[in-house]
């Protein structure tokens, strides 16, 4: 049984198998449809946290336990 993912794009059904390299995407065109939607921005794409910002606790440990 070949397990079936939803195309990100079209939201048609893909069958998750070795045959379709564009996986989890139905073809070559979703993916890049998908990609360029990443690279105009169009979705949300999370911060990352800044360096510094990454362990608070560090910065605020008492040094004279
Ligand atoms: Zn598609």
């Amino acid at each position: 049984m070949i397990p079936r993912v939803e195309c990100p794009t079209c939201h048609r059904q893909v069958e998750w198998s070795a045959a379709n390299p564009f996986r989890p995407f139905c073809s070559e065109r979703c993916r890049l449809v998908d990609l360029g939607a990443w690279v105009s921005g169009a979705r949300a794409i999370p911060d990352e946290s800044p360096p510094e910002l990454t362990h608070p606790e560090d910065d605020a440990a008492p040094s004279d336990r």
